[in-house]
């Protein structure tokens, strides 16, 4: 369903699915790899990671998309993004990271609940594509331990 964003009178705007996998996560029914939780942001890695250590920054508001999110919320979003990437980028011992947000399908999104993904890149390792291949659920575990591990040194 296409609706008219009331904040700006000219985007478009889908509606929220509160059935969407990432709601169902926040709400416990279906399990994550948790790296990082406030009051307003869950932060847990992609199942198919694009390298070693995506991870995906998810809003706790009812947001489909950059346009549904209130400017607070994306404050708060943001801001755990810039705090958790070089913590991340660190943990995989990465060179950089590539910081990704996709809005509609056309430009790739997948999941209608507003996350950002944090993709740490390694010099001269390849990236895989954009929801590619599940991991190994072993492997996802042991990376989450090591991020979780610097997040709390
Ligand atoms: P996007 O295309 O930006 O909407 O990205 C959605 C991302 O969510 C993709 O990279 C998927 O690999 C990832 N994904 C889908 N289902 C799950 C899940 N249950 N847990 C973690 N990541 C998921």
């Amino acid at each position: 369903m296409i609706l008219k964003n009331a904040r700006d009178g000219g985007t478009i705007m889908v509606a929220y699915d509160p059935d969407n996998i990432f709601a169902k996560v926040l709400r416990g029914e279906i399990p994550c790899h948790k790296v990082y939780e406030d009051n307003d942001t869950l932060a847990f890695l992609d199942i198919m990671p694009r390298t070693e250590g995506h991870a995906l920054v998810i809003t706790k508001e009812k947001a489909p998309d950059l346009y549904g999110i209130s400017p607070e919320g994306l404050a708060k979003l943001m801001s755990v993004v810039q705090k958790l990437a070089p913590q991340i980028q660190k943990a995989v011992g990465a060179d950089g990271v590539l910081i990704q947000q996709f809005n509609g399908a056309a430009a790739g999104q997948t999941v209608f609940h507003l996350h950002v993904h944090i993709v740490p890149i390694k010099d001269g390792v390849p990236v895989k594509p954009h929801a590619g291949d599940m991991a190994n659920p072993d492997d996802l575990a042991a990376t989450a331990d090591k991020i979780r591990k610097v997040l709390s040194a």
